[in-house]
Protein backbone atom coordinates (compact mmCIF):
# COMPACT_ATOMS: atom_id res chain seq x y z
CA UNK A 1 0.00 0.00 0.00
CA UNK A 2 2.92 2.23 0.64
CA UNK A 3 3.71 4.20 -2.38
CA UNK A 4 7.01 6.56 -2.23
CA UNK A 5 6.37 10.10 -3.58
CA UNK A 6 9.82 11.30 -2.48
CA UNK A 7 10.77 11.44 -6.40
CA UNK A 8 7.59 12.31 -8.07
CA UNK A 9 5.67 15.69 -8.28
CA UNK A 10 5.98 18.24 -5.66
CA UNK A 11 7.12 18.00 -2.13
CA UNK A 12 5.55 17.20 0.85
CA UNK A 13 5.79 20.75 2.33
CA UNK A 14 4.62 22.39 -0.97
CA UNK A 15 1.49 19.92 -0.95
CA UNK A 16 0.83 20.76 3.06
CA UNK A 17 0.87 24.55 1.87
CA UNK A 18 -1.55 24.06 -1.06
CA UNK A 19 -3.78 21.79 1.03
CA UNK A 20 -4.05 24.26 3.96
CA UNK A 21 -4.56 27.34 1.32
CA UNK A 22 -7.96 25.06 0.10
CA UNK A 23 -9.15 25.09 3.01
CA UNK A 24 -8.63 28.25 3.99
CA UNK A 25 -10.27 29.33 0.64
CA UNK A 26 -13.00 27.02 1.58
CA UNK A 27 -13.72 28.40 5.38
CA UNK A 28 -13.77 31.79 3.22
CA UNK A 29 -16.21 31.04 0.92
CA UNK A 30 -18.55 29.79 3.60
CA UNK A 31 -18.18 33.08 5.54
CA UNK A 32 -15.45 32.25 7.89
CA UNK A 33 -12.91 34.68 9.33
CA UNK A 34 -9.78 32.77 8.82
CA UNK A 35 -8.07 36.46 9.66
CA UNK A 36 -9.25 35.86 13.70
CA UNK A 37 -6.68 34.67 15.92
CA UNK A 38 -8.74 31.35 16.97
CA UNK A 39 -9.09 30.39 13.37
CA UNK A 40 -5.65 31.51 11.56
CA UNK A 41 -4.35 28.20 11.76
CA UNK A 42 -7.42 26.03 12.02
CA UNK A 43 -6.69 25.49 7.90
CA UNK A 44 -3.60 23.87 8.85
CA UNK A 45 -4.83 21.82 12.02
CA UNK A 46 -7.63 20.90 10.04
CA UNK A 47 -5.26 19.14 7.31
CA UNK A 48 -2.92 17.73 10.10
CA UNK A 49 -6.45 16.09 11.34
CA UNK A 50 -7.22 14.58 8.11
CA UNK A 51 -3.10 13.70 7.79
CA UNK A 52 -3.77 11.36 10.88
CA UNK A 53 -5.84 9.40 9.48
CA UNK A 54 -4.54 8.78 5.43
CA UNK A 55 -1.19 6.74 6.87
CA UNK A 56 -0.93 4.12 4.10
CA UNK A 57 1.41 0.91 5.62
CA UNK A 58 3.35 -2.12 4.68
CA UNK A 59 1.19 -5.52 6.14
CA UNK A 60 5.09 -6.87 7.16
CA UNK A 61 6.26 -3.96 8.86
CA UNK A 62 2.84 -4.23 11.16
CA UNK A 63 2.81 -7.85 11.85
CA UNK A 64 6.25 -9.03 10.90
CA UNK A 65 6.44 -12.79 9.97
CA UNK A 66 5.07 -14.29 13.69
CA UNK A 67 6.93 -17.53 14.86
CA UNK A 68 6.24 -20.82 14.50
CA UNK A 69 4.54 -22.67 17.18
CA UNK A 70 3.38 -25.76 16.53
CA UNK A 71 1.26 -26.62 19.96
CA UNK A 72 -0.66 -23.78 19.61
CA UNK A 73 -4.39 -25.19 18.79
CA UNK A 74 -6.57 -23.07 20.96
CA UNK A 75 -8.08 -19.77 19.90
CA UNK A 76 -6.40 -16.40 20.92
CA UNK A 77 -8.21 -13.39 21.52
CA UNK A 78 -7.89 -9.54 22.08
CA UNK A 79 -10.39 -7.58 23.27
CA UNK A 80 -10.90 -4.06 23.94
CA UNK A 81 -8.23 -2.87 21.18
CA UNK A 82 -9.00 1.27 21.11
CA UNK A 83 -10.10 2.23 17.59
CA UNK A 84 -10.43 4.90 15.39
CA UNK A 85 -11.23 5.92 12.10
CA UNK A 86 -13.39 8.57 9.63
CA UNK A 87 -15.77 8.31 7.27
CA UNK A 88 -15.32 8.40 4.14
CA UNK A 89 -19.21 10.40 4.00
CA UNK A 90 -18.40 13.22 6.13
CA UNK A 91 -13.99 12.73 6.89
CA UNK A 92 -15.85 13.04 10.61
CA UNK A 93 -13.88 10.65 13.04
CA UNK A 94 -15.64 6.96 14.55
CA UNK A 95 -14.37 5.88 17.74
CA UNK A 96 -14.91 2.65 19.76
CA UNK A 97 -13.10 -0.77 19.94
CA UNK A 98 -12.15 -3.99 18.24
CA UNK A 99 -11.66 -7.44 19.04
CA UNK A 100 -9.83 -9.75 16.97
CA UNK A 101 -9.72 -13.46 17.60
CA UNK A 102 -7.28 -15.70 15.51
CA UNK A 103 -7.09 -19.79 15.47
CA UNK A 104 -3.14 -20.40 14.81
CA UNK A 105 -2.12 -22.50 11.64
CA UNK A 106 2.18 -22.94 12.14
CA UNK A 107 2.15 -19.28 13.44
CA UNK A 108 1.32 -17.09 15.85
CA UNK A 109 2.38 -13.24 16.30
CA UNK A 110 3.61 -11.29 19.21
CA UNK A 111 0.12 -10.01 21.27
CA UNK A 112 1.07 -6.31 20.16
CA UNK A 113 1.02 -6.78 16.60
CA UNK A 114 -2.68 -7.97 16.71
CA UNK A 115 -3.62 -4.07 18.31
CA UNK A 116 -0.91 -2.57 15.70
CA UNK A 117 -3.09 -3.93 12.68
CA UNK A 118 -6.60 -2.90 14.30
CA UNK A 119 -5.00 0.60 14.75
CA UNK A 120 -2.93 0.63 11.91
CA UNK A 121 -6.32 -0.13 9.06
CA UNK A 122 -8.22 2.11 11.12
CA UNK A 123 -5.85 5.20 10.14
CA UNK A 124 -5.05 4.05 7.00
CA UNK A 125 -7.22 5.94 4.90
CA UNK A 126 -11.36 7.48 5.14
CA UNK A 127 -13.07 4.28 4.86
CA UNK A 128 -16.60 2.88 6.04
CA UNK A 129 -16.75 0.92 9.22
CA UNK A 130 -17.82 -2.15 7.32
CA UNK A 131 -14.62 -2.70 4.42
CA UNK A 132 -12.26 -1.65 7.57
CA UNK A 133 -13.41 -4.33 9.68
CA UNK A 134 -13.20 -6.59 6.43
CA UNK A 135 -9.89 -5.15 5.69
CA UNK A 136 -8.14 -6.20 9.20
CA UNK A 137 -9.62 -9.66 9.06
CA UNK A 138 -8.24 -10.48 5.44
CA UNK A 139 -4.73 -9.06 5.58
CA UNK A 140 -4.47 -10.76 8.71
CA UNK A 141 -5.63 -14.19 7.70
CA UNK A 142 -3.68 -14.08 4.79
CA UNK A 143 -0.73 -13.02 5.89
CA UNK A 144 -0.72 -15.24 8.83
CA UNK A 145 -2.28 -17.70 7.22
CA UNK A 146 -4.52 -18.69 10.32
CA UNK A 147 -7.03 -21.18 10.32
CA UNK A 148 -10.01 -19.20 11.08
CA UNK A 149 -9.89 -15.25 11.91
CA UNK A 150 -12.69 -13.29 13.45
CA UNK A 151 -12.84 -9.04 14.01
CA UNK A 152 -15.60 -7.27 15.24
CA UNK A 153 -15.88 -3.71 15.63
CA UNK A 154 -18.23 -1.24 17.86
CA UNK A 155 -17.81 2.25 16.90
CA UNK A 156 -19.84 5.18 17.78
CA UNK A 157 -19.95 7.76 14.78
CA UNK A 158 -19.53 11.44 14.93
CA UNK A 159 -21.28 11.89 12.20
CA UNK A 160 -24.49 10.48 13.21
CA UNK A 161 -23.89 11.86 16.63
CA UNK A 162 -23.23 15.19 16.28
CA UNK A 163 -24.49 16.04 12.89
CA UNK A 164 -27.65 14.58 10.73
CA UNK A 165 -29.55 12.66 12.90
CA UNK A 166 -27.90 14.00 15.86
CA UNK A 167 -28.31 10.63 17.79
CA UNK A 168 -25.35 10.68 20.20
CA UNK A 169 -24.49 7.02 21.89
CA UNK A 170 -25.53 4.58 18.91
CA UNK A 171 -23.47 2.03 18.84
CA UNK A 172 -22.65 0.09 15.22
CA UNK A 173 -21.16 -3.02 15.71
CA UNK A 174 -19.47 -4.75 12.29
CA UNK A 175 -17.87 -8.31 12.27
CA UNK A 176 -16.02 -10.25 9.66
CA UNK A 177 -14.82 -13.72 9.49
CA UNK A 178 -12.93 -16.01 7.57
CA UNK A 179 -11.88 -20.09 7.61
CA UNK A 180 -13.43 -22.08 10.75
CA UNK A 181 -14.46 -19.38 12.73
CA UNK A 182 -16.79 -18.66 9.18
CA UNK A 183 -17.68 -22.57 9.04
CA UNK A 184 -17.51 -23.62 12.46
CA UNK A 185 -20.17 -22.43 14.32
CA UNK A 186 -18.97 -23.65 17.85
CA UNK A 187 -15.60 -21.81 16.75
CA UNK A 188 -17.63 -18.73 16.75
CA UNK A 189 -19.64 -19.22 19.68
CA UNK A 190 -16.31 -20.05 21.59
CA UNK A 191 -14.85 -16.39 20.56
CA UNK A 192 -17.95 -14.59 21.90
CA UNK A 193 -18.10 -16.22 24.78
CA UNK A 194 -14.41 -15.47 25.46
CA UNK A 195 -14.87 -11.71 24.58
CA UNK A 196 -18.16 -11.63 26.58
CA UNK A 197 -16.51 -12.42 29.84
CA UNK A 198 -14.09 -9.08 29.23
CA UNK A 199 -15.19 -6.48 31.82
ZN1 LIG B 1 -20.12 9.47 8.19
Amino acid sequence: MTTDRSTEGPSHAVVGARTSASVENLMTILGLDVTSEGMKDTPERFVKYLKEFIKPFQIEEVLGDGFESPGASGVVVQAKIPFRMVCEHHLLPALGCAAIGYIPNKRVVGLSKLTRLVQAVGTEAPGLQEGITDRICKLFHTHIEALGTIVVIEAEHSCMAARGIASPGVSTITSSVRGAFRDVPAARQEFFSLISQVK
